[in-house]
């Protein structure tokens, strides 16, 4: 494996021109009905997807990036396993994903069980099909891991295995409620919120009011799908 290279970014940088799949926008305009809210909403996704430092992923294999005060320090290799071969979908396996501020880290790694596989495809802003999958031990993300929303879709997805640990490693039964399905929902975003706290700054990436609009949407995403 090659050595991670070291990049610096200067402050904030806006790089995808339009981060909202179509398939979010359809929620934004289903579950929101005040406009105002609407715009804010797409705002705080809008913000959310600064990344942290551009990555060229066919270029290299890991990688050190800062950006006002964040660093983020990732691994990945190509995944053979999980590709869906029908949408062209392209994973990208984390071996490594640490998250710097300050004195402080997080290994996401050291979160996830140990035989859990973190996929992620940084070509797509699909992000509302992310998912977790307990019975073949992989969670997914869609989108650029160098996106605070990306990191933090992630993080929701490992808090859906430890708001329900006695689901992991089995064969998927479709046993809960809606109600069990909210709950289970706003466990994992608890979790999220829970690791992510320390990076939570005003003026930075992770930005405690977008984070909560995200939030709200992620919820209604759910509830509009049962
Ligand atoms: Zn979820």
């Amino acid at each position: 494996m090659k050595e991670p290279i070291e990049r610096e970014n200067e402050g904030l940088k806006l790089e995808n021109s339009y981060p909202i799949s179509e398939g979010v926008e359809k929620i934004i305009k289903q579950r929101i009905s005040n406009p105002k809210e609407q715009e804010a909403t797409r705002g705080a996704l809008i913000f959310l997807s600064q990344k942290i430092g551009e990555v060229k992923y066919d270029e290299v294999c890991g990688m050190e990036i800062k950006n006002g005060g964040i660093t983020l320090l990732i691994e990945y290799r190509t995944s053979a396993y999980f590709s869906d071969e029908e949408q062209k979908r392209f994973f990208l396996e984390i071996s490594h994903l640490i998250l710097k501020i300050d004195d402080y880290e997080i290994n996401i790694m050291d979160i996830m069980p140990e035989d859990c596989r973190a996929l992620f495809d940084p070509k797509s802003n699909d992000l509302e099909k992310s998912g977790e999958y307990p019975e073949e031990k992989i969670v997914t993300v869609y989108g650029d891991i160098t996106e605070p929303k990306v990191i933090l879709a992630l993080l929701h997805e490992i808090g859906h295995i430890h708001a329900e640990p006695e689901k992991y490693g089995k064969p998927f039964r479709k046993t809960n409620t809606n109600q069990e399905i909210v709950l289970s929902e706003r466990k994992a975003w608890a979790f999220a919120l829970r690791i992510i706290k320390p990076f939570l700054r005003q003026e930075n990436l992770f930005n405690k009011q977008a984070i909560n609009k995200f939030k709200n949407l992620s919820l209604d995403c759910v509830k509009e799908h049962i």
